[in-house]
């Protein structure tokens, strides 16, 4: 008996360290401010440092914008002594990212005892939830609206789970107007907004005039964990994950980012090539199925005409290009468009956002979601940032989640508004 029981715990050992989570015990968020495109080259020779482990929050723009940069509590004193010694000014920003992240924690555990999941007007919409909470949720929704929401599985991740997308519509063959959350998966206030903005079209329809109106003419398209591989990594070993998690042959690093796989300008400047950056665009367009899937879908669906793509942390609203400077043919509508979604959001509380072209507004990325979109003729095609811009970065507390979901769905109804209201 006392052999068995030390056998079993050993294997329990055993098998806790080889399931555990990172930790980020120490771990710093320094904010560095390049002074000028020198100081910014050796910011992205620190990003190229792979021994460091270096994880760049904010990558290296333009000088006037900050530089977040997750540092390693073991090479810590390693980086400030770089920083300090090429004259770059930093401040820190976050003192120990883990304590955050236990606060996270916790703070889920709360909320999931406080929560009865088997309504969704008892979901709890101001915690974070796995994913498999996300896709009972899902199914939830659609048992309680058969008349108004449907799920569509538009296919499978590189790891087999479906990719669920809500369609909420009154009739057939409508146009529809798109909206993801999560597709880097770390941002996970993003994915939580995703339940709040679900919740929120259900409640209204039939009782907001215009979310009314624009249901009876176009559909919405909803989908939540964009990125189910990587949300669940997030959860389960690593909350720092970004990038799907498919294989790269000839490396060791795992994932390509999908917001710089997709056909437009790829492979070009903003992407990596090396599998082992958070920028690695992946051996070929299109080549994440998780892409490759919206990719199928917008085609055969055909009749998209806005497509929205929520990402966090930065505040900001962005429409095309991210590949070229060349204005996009609609730029003057898409940034007056903007301008009123901006000022919508800031109405709620205060919340201050930036607006523009992704190159002008934040740095050349190229293969971005949508740009393609925007290619492929819709012309409505934008890009959030939610919060914040710092503070906490992707490790946003809870109690933001349900504020941050409110004010940018009402910048999200102008995009929307203006869609219904603009045929092309
Ligand atoms: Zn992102």
């Amino acid at each position: 008996m006392i052999e068995e029981m030390k056998i079993w715990i050993v294997f329990t050992v055993f098998l806790a360290a080889a399931c555990s989570q990172k930790t980020f015990d120490g771990d710093q968020v320094l904010r560095a401010h390049a002074k000028d495109n020198a100081q910014l080259d050796v910011l992205r020779e620190l990003e190229a440092m792979e021994h460091l482990q270096v994880d760049f929050w904010r990558g290296p723009s333009r000088p006037n914008l900050p530089v977040d940069i997750r540092v390693p509590n073991a090479v810590l004193q390693q980086v400030k002594v770089f920083l300090e010694s090429n004259s770059i000014d930093y401040s820190i920003m976050i003192e120990d990212v883990q304590t955050l992240l236990d606060e996270e924690r916790s703070d889920m555990k709360i909320g999931r005892a406080m929560e009865n999941a088997r309504s969704t007007d008892t979901f709890n919409y101001a915690t974070y939830h796995t994913f498999d909470q996300i896709n009972n949720f899902i199914d939830t929704l659609v048992a309680e609206n058969p008349g108004l929401v449907s799920k569509i599985v538009i296919g499978r991740s590189y790891e087999g789970r479906p990719l669920n997308v809500l369609k909420f519509s009154t009739g057939a063959n409508r146009p529809a107007f798109w909206i993801d959350t999560g597709i880097h998966s770390r941002e996970w206030v993003t994915q939580a907004s995703g339940l709040w903005f679900a919740k929120k079209i259900v409640t209204d329809y039939g009782r907001d005039a215009s979310l009314t109106s624009t249901l009876n003419k176009i559909d919405i398209l909803l989908e939540i964990v964009t990125n189910p591989d990587g949300y669940v990594y997030t959860h389960t070993r690593d909350r720092m994950w970004r990038k799907t998690r498919s294989p790269n042959s000839g490396s060791t690093c795992i994932g390509t980012d999908p917001n710089r796989n997709w056909d437009a300008g790829f492979g070009g400047a903003g992407s990596s090539s090396n599998p082992c950056s958070e920028t690695y665009r992946g051996r070929a367009a299109h080549s994440e199925p998780e892409v490759k899937a919206i990719v199928d879908f917008v085609k055969s669906h055909g009749n998209i005409k806005g497509f929205v793509s929520i990402h966090s942390y930065s505040q900001m609203l962005l429409y095309p290009y991210g590949y070229t400077s060349a204005p996009a043919k609609d730029a003057a509508e898409l940034n007056s468009v903007s301008r009123a979604a901006v000022t919508a959001l800031t109405s709620l509380y205060g919340t201050q956002y930036t607006y523009g072209s992704i190159i002008t507004t934040i740095y050349q990325a190229s293969g971005g979601t949508v740009d393609w979109t925007y290619n492929q003729g819709i012309k409505y095609s934008y890009t959030f940032e939610l919060r914040d811009t710092g503070r906490y970065g992707f490790a946003l507390p809870s109690n933001q989640i349900i504020p941050t979901a409110q004010e940018t769905w009402l910048a999200l109804t102008k995009l929307i508004e203006h869609t219904r209201d603009n045929p092309y």
